[in-house]
């Protein structure tokens, strides 16, 4: 029998419409062919296949020897423990449910500015800018809000300058698929690529060098993951916070959640809505979920523990170790250790259990024999 080649009919009916789907547009990043798109409306993140070269569930392309997408996803089949063996030539043990790690720190950025801007330390946006004025990277896939920020749409976003940096601090909570950038950096001939984004978009590096995706796989040099349980459809805006509290979207400044959901409006005004009243508006593509603390990522960053102000940072590699060395050494980032807060690594790892759990019996890999039994 010649080997198997999955290709995007196997993509399709086994994450796609799998159920385990993120909707993080890598498969949409590589495709050599341009017969994968994405569809962002009416609560919907997900990556479709033209009506061309084989329609809705199979691609000619495919038929005739391309497995990119599916090399590229990373919930495809058994990617967890190939990106682990990738990145750390081991698969994890069973206590390690926020995935491997080198080291877990606390951290804020030195600088006033970011301080202003950041969500919880500002320290993302100072590993970015540290990249850029170090020649690591030449620009940086990130969030930021459309137009003036007034509709709170998050969309992806490429960075290049400092200025642009700041402008994508801070967080979204509803979902903004940043590898899907990729494709203007490509136009525009950035190569050397920072990726920022919550677990499903921190594992796309690792997953294409893992799977030998390609180019793609040569221009992200640096992956930043953010902490993550949940992120939320649009309609979050009118159907609850509108609706229920009057809160209007382009009033809102700020936006964080600690246990609640906190929105700071710009009147000054400051609101309180509890996490179980969004429940219904969780994004579909976050239910299968099993990675909360960013576990592919050079670095996770994260809000929790009693310290605000601060970002929790999972060092995972040791190019990301070695970014957060210098950054103390020239006095960019404040850091202590993670021992002065004991309590947010646990909690780090109880939710990561939690999330692990989501992961549905029917996904065949290896994920599963990494959920806890208590
Ligand atoms: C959807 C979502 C859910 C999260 N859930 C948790 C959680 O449950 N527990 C926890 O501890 N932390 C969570 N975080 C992480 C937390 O909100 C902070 O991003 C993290 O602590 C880093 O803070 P910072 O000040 O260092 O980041 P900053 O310096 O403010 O930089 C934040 C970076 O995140 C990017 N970003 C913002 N919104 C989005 C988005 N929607 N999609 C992709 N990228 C985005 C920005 O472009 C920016 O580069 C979540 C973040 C997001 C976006
Ligand atoms: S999880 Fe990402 S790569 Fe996989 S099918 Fe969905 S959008 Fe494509
Ligand atoms: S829970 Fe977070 S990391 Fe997981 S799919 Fe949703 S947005 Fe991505």
């Amino acid at each position: 029998m010649p080997p198997e080649k999955p290709q995007w009919k196997e993509l399709y009916s086994e994450v796609v419409t799998g159920g385990l789907c993120t909707g993080c547009s890598a498969c949409i990043i590589v495709c050599p062919h341009d017969v994968l798109k994405y569809e962002d409306s009416d609560g919907i993140y997900k990556p479709y296949h033209l009506d061309v070269d084989g329609g809705k569930a199979d691609c000619t392309h495919g038929q005739r020897g391309c497995t990119l997408c599916t090399r590229a996803c990373p919930r495809f089949r058994d990617w967890e423990s190939e990106i682990d063996l990738f990145m750390h030539n081991r698969n994890r043990t069973d206590d390690e449910v926020s995935g491997i790690y080198r080291q877990v720190v606390l951290a804020r950025t030195t600088d006033q500015t970011v301080k202003e801007v950041g969500q919880d330390g500002g320290v993302v946006t100072s590993i970015l800018l540290y990249a850029m004025d170090n020649d690591i990277i030449n620009g940086a896939l990130v969030s930021a809000l459309e137009g003036d920020g007034s509709t709170w749409k998050a969309v992806p976003t490429v960075v290049t300058t400092k200025e642009e940096i700041l402008k994508g601090a801070g967080s979204r909570y509803t979902y903004s698929a940043n590898p899907l950038a990729y494709l203007e950096a490509s136009n525009r001939g950035i190569d050397r690529l920072a990726l920022v984004g919550m677990g499903c978009q921190a594992s796309v590096p690792a997953a294409l060098s893992a799977k030998k995706a390609g180019k793609t796989s040569k221009r992200f040099v640096l992956s930043i993951g953010l902490l993550c349980s949940k992120s939320f459809n649009d309609a979050i805006f009118s159907e609850l916070f509108e609706a229920k509290y009057d809160i209007k979207r382009e009033t809102i400044k700020k936006m964080n959640i600690k246990g609640v959901f906190q929105i700071w409006c710009n009147d000054g005004s400051y609101h309180e809505i509890p996490l179980k009243e969004a429940h219904q508006w969780t994004r579909e593509g976050c239910k299968s979920c099993p990675d909360f603390a960013a576990e592919h990522a050079d670095i996770s960053a994260g809000g929790i523990g009693k310290f605000l102000d601060w970002t929790l940072l999972v060092i995972r590699t040791q190019k990301g170790e070695d970014i957060i060395n210098d950054m103390v050494e020239k006095g960019l980032i404040e850091v202590k250790p993670s021992d002065e807060d004991p309590a947010a690594v646990e909690l780090m790892d109880k939710l990561a259990k939690v999330s692990r759990k989501r992961w549905p019996e029917s996904a065949a890999s290896s994920v599963r024999r990494h959920i806890p039994v208590r």
